[in-house]
C-alpha cells in the first residue's frame, strides 16, 4: 500500500521555519517581507487562490496586498502598474495571478516584473537561470515538489522520471530541474504531453511520475510499475451532488488503482497544493533577503 506524500504536514513545517526566520530578520529590516499580487479581472478561481496566498503571507508574518485591475484594462496600463510596484522599495515580491483575460499578452506582462521581484519565477530571465543552473527564482509548484522529495528522501539520482504535461509553470520547469546535476535532480527525464503516443508505454518504465495535466483519472494502476512514486499536480473540480459544496477535487492520478502499486503517492487535495503555497512564501522570503534585508544587514 502506498505511503502518502503529505504536503500539508511538510508545508506546515516549512511555514513554521519561515515564520521563525522572519522574526529574526525583522529587527534588521524594520519591516516584514511584502508580496503584491496583481489580479486582473473577476475569474472566480483566481479570487479564491489570491485570497489563500494573502492569508498564507499573513500567517507567517509577511505583508501581502491584492491589486485588483479591471478585466477591460489595457496591456500598457497593467505594465505601468507593475513598473510602479517594481520601483517601490517596500515591496519584495510581485506576482500576476493567471489566467489573464485573453486580450492581454501573458509573456509581455510577466516579463514586465523586475526579475529580482519575480517570486513566481516566470520571467524569461529566471526561467533561463533555471536552465543554466544559476541562482534565481524557481516556479512555486516545481519548487514545492523538490521540497517534498527532500522531506521524504525520495532518491531521484539515476531514476527515470516521466513528467506528464509541459506547461511553462509546471511540467517544463519540473523536467529541467530534475534533469539538472543537483539533489534532487540527476534523473533521466521523459517529458510527455498531449501529442505523446501511447502514454502508458512511457509511464510503465517510470520510477517517478509527475503529472500536471488536469484530466481526472488519466494515470491508472495498469500504466505503472510496482513501487512507482506518483506526484499528482492536477486539480479539477468534479461535480458531486452528495457533497454540500456540490463538487469534489480530483487529480490526474486514479488514486484507487494506484495505491496498491505505488510506493508513495500525493493525495489531492493535501499533496502538491499546500507545497506550492509554501514555496511561494520561500521565494518571497528569498526576495526580501536578497533585497532590502541584505542591504540593511550589511549596513548594520
Ligand atoms: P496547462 O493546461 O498549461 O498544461 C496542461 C498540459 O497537459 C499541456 O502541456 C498538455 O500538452 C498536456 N496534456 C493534455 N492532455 C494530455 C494527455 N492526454 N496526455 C499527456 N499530456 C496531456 O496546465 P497547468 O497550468 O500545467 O496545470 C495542469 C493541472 O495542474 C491543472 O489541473 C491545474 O489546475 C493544476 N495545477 C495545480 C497546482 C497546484 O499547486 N497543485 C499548480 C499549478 C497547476
Amino acid at each position: 500500500m502506498a505511503k502518502l506524500l503529505d504536503g500539508k504536514k511538510v508545508s506546515t513545517k516549512i511555514k513554521h521555519d519561515i515564520q521563525e526566520k522572519i522574526h529574526g530578520l525583522d529587527n534588521l529590516a524594520q519591516r516584514a517581507p511584502h508580496l503584491s499580487v496583481v489580479q486582473v479581472g473577476l475569474d472566480p478561481a483566481s479570487e479564491i487562490y489570491v485570497s489563500a496566498k494573502i492569508r498564507d503571507c499573513e500567517e507567517v508574518g509577511m505583508v501581502a496586498d491584492r491589486i485588483r485591475l479591471a478585466p477591460s484594462i489595457s496591456e500598457e496600463e497593467v505594465i505601468s502598474k507593475i513598473e510602479g510596484l517594481n520601483r517601490d522599495e517596500d515591496i519584495d515580491g510581485v506576482i500576476v495571478q493567471l489566467p489573464l483575460p485573453p486580450h492581454l499578452s501573458k509573456n509581455r506582462i510577466l516579463n514586465a516584473i523586475s526579475p529580482e521581484k519575480d517570486v513566481d519565477g516566470l520571467h524569461s530571465l529566471n526561467f533561463g537561470k533555471l536552465g543554466t543552473h544559476m541562482q534565481g527564482f524557481i516556479p512555486a509548484t516545481p519548487l514545492g515538489i523538490l521540497e517534498l522529495f527532500k522531506a521524504y528522501q525520495i532518491e531521484t539520482k539515476g531514476q527515470h522520471v516521466v513528467v506528464v504535461g509541459r506547461s511553462h509553470l509546471v511540467g517544463l520547469a519540473m523536467s529541467i530541474l530534475l534533469s539538472r546535476g543537483d539533489n534532487p535532480g540527476d534523473a533521466t527525464v521523459t517529458l510527455t504531453h498531449r501529442y505523446t503516443r501511447n502514454l502508458g508505454r512511457h509511464t510503465q518504465t517510470a520510477d517517478i511520475i509527475v503529472t500536471a495535466v488536469g484530466k481526472p483519472g488519466l494515470i491508472t494502476g495498469d500504466m505503472v510499475k510496482e513501487g512507482v512514486v506518483v506526484v499528482d499536480v492536477g486539480i479539477v473540480r468534479v461535480s458531486d451532488k452528495s457533497r454540500p459544496s456540490g463538487y469534489v477535487l480530483r487529480g490526474d492520478a486514479d488514486f484507487e488503482s494506484l495505491q496498491s502499486k505505488a510506493s508513495y503517492i500525493t493525495p489531492v487535495p493535501g499533496g502538491v497544493g499546500p507545497m506550492t503555497r509554501a514555496a511561494l512564501l520561500q521565494n518571497t522570503l528569498q526576495a526580501a533577503e536578497q533585497g532590502v534585508y541584505k542591504t540593511n544587514s550589511s549596513d548594520a
